[in-house]
């Protein structure tokens, strides 16, 4: 059983639970009510407080590790590098190190990403499309937050800078996935059984993207 952190008595009618962001069992409830109320809606969320409770202790671990720092971690291309302040120009790679100016780490380093991540899903863009037959008219790096990637009805592909620190084959999946918008500009039956014939195993890239959102938000 989950015990409360926190209890907090207002002039309200219901019980009220949730976890706040230093990871506390927070319950709110009204002035009267007995503790054996708030026992029962501890017992009848507590499945629902675990989710709450892992999803905290996860995104701790990820602050603790990842971020724009001196010894802090940063993916590129589904590896992690360490970042270093360094008295440097423009972000340089050397090894599994990048080093960064502690004066504009964040823009040395998004310029960087920018680079790589234009050249990389260039190259694999042309080599989906001669798989696939489906060829964009252009590709672009945006700096999206909202999507991995876009496809406009000019065929134009749009990726999103943060896809740059996803691993190879999920970036695989997005380039194929923005491919067969040429073809089907919807999420049909027809347009996924299209990437299913590239990426047959489309549906654990698409739930990788869906569990790890937090890459659009380390740098
Ligand atoms: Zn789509």
């Amino acid at each position: 059983m989950i015990n409360a952190d926190k209890n907090i008595r207002t002039k309200r009618k219901t019980v009220a639970l949730s976890v706040d962001n230093e990871g506390r069992v927070i319950v709110r409830a009204p002035l009267d009510c007995s503790e054996k109320r708030i026992r029962e809606a501890l017992l009848d969320s507590e499945k629902w407080l675990e989710k709450q409770l892992k999803k905290y202790e996860e995104s701790r671990l990820i602050r603790e590790i990842y971020g724009i720092r001196n010894g802090g971690k940063i993916p590129l291309l589904g590896e992690d590098f360490e970042t270093v302040f360094s008295p440097v120009s423009s972000a340089k790679v050397e090894g599994r190190t990048i080093f960064l100016s502690e004066k504009n780490p964040e823009e040395q380093l998004k310029k960087l990403y920018r680079k790589i991540a234009l050249n990389y899903f260039t190259e694999r863009t042309e080599y989906f499309s001669s798989l696939t037959g489906f060829v964009p008219s252009s590709v672009k790096v945006t700096s999206a937050k909202t999507r991995w990637g876009s496809c406009t009805s000019k065929r134009n592909i749009n990726y999103s800078l943060f896809l740059v620190m996803c691993p190879l084959d999920i970036i695989d999946y997005v380039i194929v996935h923005e491919l067969c918008h040429i073809k089907h500009p919807d999420h049909s039956r027809l347009f996924w059984n299209e990437v299913e014939k590239t990426v047959p195993d489309y549906k654990r890239r698409r739930k990788w993207l869906k569990d790890n959102r937090y890459i659009m938000d380390l740098i």
